[in-house]
């Protein structure tokens, strides 16, 4: 039976690299029929920040990345928290020392201090110097002077074979006599992880690949608690475009940025299960199904991948082009809201909704492309493109454009092939290609160089706000060229 985790620490903002992991660990438990759980490990008080739990619960949730059990709190799963759980590892490092693996230490924090530091200045890594070791000091988790330390062996070879990288090994002296009890009663990472994951049978421990390190420590604390380990999966390390790890100088790398930036739960969903898996084949856009059934540990690879963030914007125009256009309305939506575009005073029509999402599917990356693509379905341009500008706003312009509007007043009907007929004709009859003439109306409707098809969008816009566009850029033209 597959049983995975994902174990955050609600210490900052999720980072992708971290839903990237969770989501590894979803897909390969949906694939196998298995279990997904999500354990908070959150043992460090200090750095504990409850709005870190809050987004990350809400990144899971905008991915679908739903988990399978925890206390039933209102029909819904809880997660698990480390720190209600804190009886449980005491009982543990109490088992610990009494068979002679772990020991109490009164060492003070001055004291290690200046360990440390003299280490440090002799070029040596800042371990513990094991004082405390075989003193026999009796205590109690709980008392607050003392700690719990792990005997580290001295000498040999610790080695855990890693799925995707085979046999790893750490020489033994390298490890230092590691906290399990904090003086706070609360247990260190490395001690938490191996007692959940054994008691919570997980059978999968996938984690970044940063984590490595630490799994030759946690298979020292398997094998004194008697326990076997889980099989374990490091993922590989995700990179900005430059190959240096992803970092916020890269762009967003916080998961609820991406949302708000108008991406996708589903594209970011099936961008994310390509950072560091393939399906073996070039299949890039896969819905989650699809992803379900193909994912598995052998597609997964070794080597770092590179956060492409122009893929991710492609790919997610992908996904915006797969929705019909009121599925793109209903999207697109509160971001009008939000910009002004629809308010209760002036309130947008569905119907003029979805013409404009059609017309303008093709050209969006993302949601927030609507601002600057698409805003003059909504307001009047405010000034006009510079480099059409030079282009297209020629003297003579002026009066082809306050023409136009008197031949559109007159349309019969103010549809695409009237429109379109109107101005060929109009090219005709001035001599010039109709180019000359399409790209002056849609810089004075638009204030932009490209966009959808001339004639749609005049159609959508509407005669009354055209006709005042064209008059409005005739006298621009009049005012600032000559
Ligand atoms: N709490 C650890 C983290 O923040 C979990 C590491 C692990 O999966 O073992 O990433």
């Amino acid at each position: 039976m597959v049983r995975v985790r994902f174990a955050p620490s609600p210490t900052g903002l999720p980072h992708v690299g971290n839903i990237r992991t969770a989501l590894f660990c979803w897909l390969f438990a949906r694939h196998h029929n298995g279990s997904f759980i999500l354990r908070v490990e959150d043992t460090d008080r200090e750095r504990y920040r409850p709005e870190a739990l809050d987004a990350i619960m809400s990144g899971l949730r905008w991915l679908g990345l739903d988990w399978d059990e925890g206390p039933q709190v209102g029909g819904d799963y809880a997660p698990y928290f480390q720190s209600q759980r804190l009886e449980i590892y005491h009982k543990y490092a109490r088992k610990l020392v009494e068979s002679g693996s772990a020991y109490y230490c009164n060492c003070s924090p001055e004291r290690l201090d200046k360990i440390r530091n003299q280490r440090l200045q002799n070029g040596l890594p800042p371990m513990y110097d094991r004082n405390c070791r075989d003193k026999k000091i009796e205590s109690d988790p709980t008392d607050t002077d003392t700690v719990i330390r792990f005997k580290m062996p001295l000498f040999g070879k610790t080695c855990f074979t890693d799925e995707l990288r085979g046999e790893i090994c750490f020489e033994n002296s390298t490890f230092d006599d590691i906290v399990l009890i904090k003086s706070d009663g609360y247990p260190t990472y490395h001690f938490a992880v191996v007692v959940d994951d054994y008691l919570m049978k997980i059978s999968h421990i996938m984690r970044a690949e940063e984590w490595i390190p630490s799994a030759g420590k946690h298979i020292l604390i398997y094998d004194a608690l008697g326990w076997e380990a889980p099989k374990f999966v490091h993922l590989p390390m995700i990179l900005g475009p430059d190959r240096s790890k992803l970092s916020k100088r890269h762009g967003a790398t916080a998961i609820t940025e991406f949302e708000q930036q108008g991406i996708l739960p589903e594209a970011m969903f099936n961008f994310l299960s390509l950072l560091g898996w393939s399906p073996k084949d070039d299949t890039e856009i896969m819905n989650k199904e699809e992803l379900i059934s193909r994912f598995d540990i052998d597609g997964i690879n070794t080597a770092a991948s590179v956060f492409d963030f122009d893929k991710l914007r492609w790919m997610n125009g992908e996904y915006i082009r797969r929705m019909t256009p009121k599925q793109l309305t209903a999207r697109l939506k509160p971001y009008y809201e939000k910009w002004g575009w629809c308010t209760a005073d002036n309130p947008c029509d569905d119907e003029y909704l979805d013409k404009v999402s059609q017309a303008m599917q093709e050209r969006l990356k993302v949601f927030t492309d609507m601002k600057e693509l698409g805003y003059y379905f909504f307001t009047e341009p405010t000034e006009y493109d510079p480099k059409g500008v030079k282009k297209n706003f020629k003297p003579e312009v002026a009066d082809w454009l306050n023409e136009l509007a008197n031949r559109f007043d007159s349309l019969s009907e103010w549809d695409k092939p009237n429109l379109e007929q109107q101005t060929r004709d109009f090219a005709n009859e001035m001599d010039v290609g109709a180019g000359k003439v399409i790209h002056p109306i849609r810089l004075a409707v638009s204030g932009l160089r490209m966009g959808p098809g001339l004639f749609e969008l005049l159609e959508i816009v509407g005669k009354e706000k055209v006709i005042a566009r064209l008059k409005r850029a005739a006298n621009w033209i009049r005012e600032n060229i000559n």
